[in-house]
């Protein structure tokens, strides 16, 4: 029953051949058995079994059921929970209860959703491995020497070791498509302004946007649907129709157009990797697709780009953890050092604060964003990477005008092993170099499994759509999951 699609579990649901309370004790003795693998970070059982009975009651009472009714879902702590713990993996946020649910919460809740525990990250979502999170890192269900991916790392492993079917990530830089593709599910970045991001906690807030981890694509629309939509919370979603992406997900889209860039090919390219999407090209070739090389000649700077813009964003938005409303606040700012008396003990409190709960590589984001802000250096940085960023939304445009969605490997490499690249940042940054570009044009993408390397570690497919064709993409990456079995593969844990 634990390794059950959200799809196959409504099926046993609405037959009366399993309840949800039996659901949700079965996935809470996983959990508990697999305590090894650090992928929560917050899990109430209790309250998990009573929403669990709730819908049991309601579905036998005959009353109306959601979408999701009855269904486990796991949630990024990033992702603000009313009344519950939501750390966003920072020391800064240990004891922060929002008063509130971000929308996608509600969303949930009002299909019939059981929120199933908040899932481990990197902190504030900055990171590859989650082995930026203040509580440890999270294990790699496939090999648990190895990373789930990151920052959405603890969701990943969620679905993938059958903690729970379905789970929420969010998606900067690659958060929801990198961890999906080193765990072997499929993870969906929704165009942004598809999605509401009130309640999200922001980090890039011109690049976050959140989306479902999912077994496969019928989970993957199923969740969608829930999430999408005008949320009058937060200005940037948008006011378009929200299709059944269920509805249309086995009809093959009339036109299968492949574009595969020459961009997504280059230097660092694991060769297994190559392989796996190669030989997926093919299968598309097989379902009578026609495949044209498409070039994104932009891309190669999208990670310098990001790394100017993301970090930016991040320096701003993190300004608000300053001990004074609400995060850590420090006990001891009394100075230390010569001239620190100067400082007001206000100022002190706040630079304590900070230093003490913020993580190294937070730091160094807020660092690296306050410097391309400066005076001075705006336009060398700021100013500049905003005009790449132009260019990278023009490439795919151009792009788009040939093709219907654009393919490629979503990570260089499969997940590589803890602690690999915690030393060298920039290494540990070009992890994303292929996710990066979508979120800097504002387009989707999916990441689903397309393979196994050697020693048994998945390889995720990326594809990408133009703004708002998330239904098309949905078809497009259906036609390589009706031809394959790699979404049915799941890792011999014990
Ligand atoms: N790995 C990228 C970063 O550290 C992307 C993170 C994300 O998408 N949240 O910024």
């Amino acid at each position: 029953m634990t390794s059950a699609t959200a799809t196959s579990l409504l099926k046993s649901l609405e037959k009366g051949e399993t309840t949800s309370e039996e659901i949700v004790k079965g996935l809470l003795d996983r959990v508990d058995r697999l305590r090894r693998l650090n992928v929560f970070v917050h899990l109430d059982p209790d309250r998990t079994l009573a929403s669990a009975r709730e819908a049991d009651r309601r579905r036998k009472q005959g009353e109306p059921l959601g979408t999701l009714a009855g269904v486990p879902v796991a949630i990024k702590d990033v992702l603000c929970v009313d009344g519950e713990p939501t750390t966003c993996g920072s020391r800064m946020l240990k004891d922060f209860r929002p008063p509130y649910d971000a929308t996608v919460i509600t969303r949930l809740k009002g299909a019939g959703a059981i929120l199933f525990g908040k899932t481990n990250m990197d902190e504030f979502a900055m990171g590859s491995s989650t082995e930026n999170s203040a509580y440890g890192p999270t294990l790699n269900p496939w090999d648990e020497a190895r990373i789930p991916g990151g920052s959405s790392g603890g969701s990943a492993a969620a679905v993938a070791a059958d903690l729970a079917p379905l789970s929420l990530g969010s998606d900067t830089g690659g958060s929801i498509r990198q961890p999906a593709a080193v765990c072997g599910i499929v993870g969906l970045k929704p165009t942004y302004g598809r999605v509401s991001r009130y309640g999200l906690i922001a980090f890039a807030s011109s690049l976050d946007q959140i989306g479902p981890f999912a077994h496969d694509l019928a989970d993957t629309a199923l969740v969608l649907k829930v999430l999408a939509g005008r949320d009058p919370r937060d200005s940037t979603s948008v006011d378009t129709p929200v299709p059944d992406y269920t509805a249309t997900l086995d009809t093959p889209p009339e036109s299968l157009r492949i574009g595969v860039a020459r961009e997504f090919f280059g230097e660092g390219l694991d060769p297994e990797v190559e392989a796996a999407v190669r030989e997926a090209i093919r299968v598309y070739e097989e379902a009578g697709a026609s495949i044209k090389e498409v070039s994104l000649p932009t891309s190669k700077v999208g990670v310098a780009a990001y790394y100017i813009v993301a970090p930016a964003e991040c320096s701003s938005n993190l300004a608000r953890y300053d001990g004074t409303i609400y995060g850590h606040r420090a006990e001891d700012f009394s100075p230390k050092y010569p001239g620190e008396e100067e400082i007001a003990p206000l100022v002190r409190m706040m630079m304590v604060s900070r230093a003490e709960g913020f993580g190294a590589e937070v730091k160094r984001r807020i660092m690296l964003g306050t410097f391309a802000l400066s005076a001075g250096y705006a336009d060398q940085f700021y100013n500049q990477a905003l005009k790449v960023r132009r260019l990278i939304r023009n490439d795919f445009d151009r792009a788009f005008k040939d093709v219907d969605v654009i393919l490629g490997p979503t990570s260089p490499t499969a997940a590589f092993r803890l602690g690999e690249r915690t030393d060298d940042p920039l290494a540990m940054y070009l992890s994303d170099i292929y996710t990066i570009t979508a979120n800097l044009a504002g387009i989707p993408g999916v990441s689903i499994p397309c393979g196994l390397t050697k020693s048994g570690l998945p390889i995720g497919l990326q594809l990408l759509a133009p703004a708002f064709a998330e239904e098309m993409l949905l078809r497009t990456a259906r036609v390589f999951e009706r031809a394959t079995d790699w979404h049915l593969k799941r890792p011999g844990l014990v």
